[in-house]
């Protein structure tokens, strides 16, 4: 089971009724944040699932409206007693940004350990049991889209595992994926797991066009949560310019992917209500939300 809450759905700038765009994933009590803009931690606060979990930070770029929130929520976990390591993912760039603004948030009482993401291709990294991965988009500047998943293993055969003579204490780590010695034996986990079964996977894709690449990388998520900077089909040209995503081009990726879930994130300022496209994007891709701040869902596995 994994929760998630997108803490705002606005781009550019926060608005009194709209935060920037930031998604919060919990897993086992652990908790993965991507991005941070001006004011982020204001839902982070109204979300109450507290500070002191977040285990990874994850960058998509380094707009201001995706980062400048950073050294403020820092300093909220340095004041929340966290003494363990925060892992702060990015594209390249990352360690030059995080340097230049924690010179505002000083003397953390946990080490920052920065891990700079490829911009030339898929990059997969493994934290608190999640598979976190990144790839390169296209945006006016070096930007990546992230995939965060948990893969299950197959179901653990117990006659099996009785026929290898097997000790049941054994068993749980050989269903967490271990492979086990037994004195004279190596019991590997597919000797005694099924077939793999479908995990839990969840994309988060802004700011960018849409590129053939995210078509297969998106492919057959639970949650697609897509940015949607226009509404109006007449803004087209803008997302063109602006290297973004209107709500039907969010639509047709959904569709090609074969996502189970449409999320619709970073609007424009200029965009008041994104209710009223959501009729024509529904036409595109029936299972689209017009997504909210603070909107939490829990995704089971199957
Ligand atoms: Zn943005
Ligand atoms: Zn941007």
């Amino acid at each position: 089971m994994l929760d998630v809450c997108l803490l705002g759905t606005g781009g550019m700038m926060p608005l009194p009724h709209r935060w920037l765009t930031s998604l919060l994933i919990r897993y086992n009590g652990r908790m993965i944040l991507i991005d941070c803009g001006e004011g982020t931690q204001i839902p982070l606060k109204m979300a109450e699932w507290g500070f002191k979990a977040i285990d990874v930070i994850l960058f998509t770029h380094y707009h201001a409206d995706h980062i400048a929130g950073l050294p403020g929520l820092l300093l909220t976990l340095g004041n929340s007693g966290r003494e363990e390591k925060v892992t702060i993912m990015g594209p390249p760039g990352l360690k030059k940004v995080v340097e230049g603004v924690t010179v505002i948030s000083p003397q953390l009482p946990f080490p920052l350990e920065l891990v700079e993401l490829s911009d030339s291709e898929e990059s997969e990294q493994y934290k608190s049991n999640i598979f976190i991965t990144s790839i390169p988009v296209d945006h006016t500047l070096t930007c990546v889209s992230y995939s965060i998943e948990i893969k299950r293993q197959g179901k653990f055969d117990v006659e099996k595992a009785k026929n290898l003579n097997i000790p049941m204490n054994y068993w749980g780590r050989l269903q967490k994926g271990e492979t086990i010695i037994m004195e004279d034996k190596v019991i590997k986990p597919e000797m005694v797991l099924g077939e793999s079964r479908k995990g839990i996977k969840i994309c988060y894709c802004t700011d960018t066009r849409p590129t053939e690449g995210l078509v297969p990388f998106v492919e057959k998520a639970d949650l697609l949560i897509c940015e949607g900077m226009y509404g109006h089909v007449d803004d087209s040209h803008k997302a063109v310019e602006k290297k973004h995503m209107t709500f039907y081009e969010a639509a047709i990726l959904a569709k090609h992917g074969g996502v189970d879930e449409l999320w619709l994130t970073h609007y424009s300022p200029a965009l008041n209500d994104p209710e009223e496209y959501i009729h024509d994007t529904k036409a595109i891709f029936a299972n689209t939300i017009a997504g909210k701040d603070l909107m939490t869902k829990t995704i089971k596995f199957q």
